[in-house]
């Protein structure tokens, strides 16, 4: 549905909500709500980077008039420092929002437990921060970007904010293969099964997300129970193929979801911005023998330290790297065979030093695609 961040955002959320029962469906009174934001890391609500605070107000608003307990929460990129994660979370305005709401808002790395995934196809259980695991429900408040590794960040993804700082990177290196790693969120998704999931494209985040992509104004707001179908209808409104959105051509294999069907929605009609740049990642392509290191050069996106000056060596990326292709000599430098492309790295990167950066070739591929 078509919405701004104005005075008219509390309006355009009731009416988001209204088709699936109201708040009053989504929330009993005394219930201890997770509110699942997405902090990236600390940037200005205008950049999409994160979750919009007035977007989360409104919510943190209707959950408190239906007398439940919400608290908000994410684990943001990185190591998962509790100094880091407070800066991010008052860059993004999201420390201001919960105190005028009077929300706690919690630093969910600080406590970790595992969590079964009894039905998981690659992952039985996750390291999972413990607040969203006790809490009675998760509510899931996005916001629509791009994706380096899956094409699109959407409420399936959302989930992996619940991972601990640098476990993120341990199932990166577990899942390294794109299908592999949409195998994994779908696992992670259903193990949490958020109860609702809010995605606010009113400015989302386009080209090299999710984090240093340019906000695109959107003005639509998505909503469901069910991710993997929001997840269809953000690739029907951002123009992708809904099969070469990674997560749902897992979703679609299990068969949680029929790609070719037309879904009822309710609300406007989605209308395909199809000037809407992507992510320009690589294609899956798979070369035998020696042609895989050559296409693997010419036809994959790379990260890449893009603004020296921007670096401040703080190491971060490093860090994240679970596979250990980066060495500080002071600033990033990368070993392309060791990397596996999860563009972890330029997640975290607090600085935008380090992006994802595509070989023309595959650029030209990729405009090619999205012309057929
Ligand atoms: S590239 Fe970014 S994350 Fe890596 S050392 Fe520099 S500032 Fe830190
Ligand atoms: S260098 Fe970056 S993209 Fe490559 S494996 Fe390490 S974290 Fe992932």
């Amino acid at each position: 549905m078509t919405a701004r961040h104005g005075a008219g955002l509390p309006a355009a959320v009731e009416r988001l909500v209204a088709p699936f029962g109201g708040w009053q469906a989504l929330a009993t009174a005394g219930e201890r709500i997770a509110v699942k934001i997405n902090v990236l890391r600390g940037a200005a609500p205008e950049r999409a980077v994160s979750t919009h605070p007035e977007t989360l107000r409104v919510v943190l608003r209707a959950l408190k008039e239906c007398g439940a307990q919400p608290f908000v929460a994410d684990s943001p990129g990185g190591p998962g420092a509790t100094a880091l994660v407070l800066r991010a979370y008052r860059t993004s305005g999201i420390t201001a929002v919960c105190k005028e709401e009077g929300v706690e808002l919690v630093v969910a790395d600080a406590d970790v437990t595992e969590l079964a995934a009894p039905d998981g196809r690659l992952f039985r259980s996750f390291p999972i921060c413990r607040c969203f695991v006790d809490a009675d429900a998760i509510i899931q408040v996005g916001v629509v970007k791009t994706h380096g590794l899956m094409r699109l960040t959407g409420g399936v993804k959302l989930a992996f904010g619940c991972v601990p700082g640098l476990a993120k990177a341990h199932l990166h290196v577990r899942a390294q293969k794109r299908t592999a790693f949409a195998e994994m969120l779908l696992d992670l998704y259903l193990a949490l099964a958020p109860r609702f999931t809010i995605m606010d494209g009113i400015i989302a985040m386009e080209g090299k997300g999710p984090g240093n992509g340019t906000p695109r104004a959107l003005d639509s707001l998505f909503a469901a129970r069910d991710a993997v179908a929001l997840d269809a209808a953000l690739a029907d409104r951002t123009a992708h193929e809904r099969s070469d959105i990674h997560v749902l051509a897992a979703a679609a294999r299990r068969g949680l979801i029929d790609l070719s069907h037309p879904y009822a929605l309710a609300g406007d009609p989605i209308v395909a911005d199809r000037d809407f740049t992507p992510s320009f990642s690589d294609s899956d392509l798979s070369f035998p023998g020696r042609a895989a290191g050559l296409a693997r050069s010419l036809l994959t996106a790379r990260p890449r330290l893009v603004n020296e000056q921007a670096c401040t060596r703080c190491g971060d990326c490093a860090a994240i790297c679970g596979v250990g292709a980066i060495e500080l000599s002071p600033t990033p430098v990368y070993d392309d065979d060791l990397c596996v492309r999860c563009f972890a790295c330029t997640e975290i990167c607090p600085t935008a030093a380090i992006s994802e950066v595509t070989p023309p070739l595959m650029r030209a591929v990729n405009t090619l695609r999205r012309k057929r």
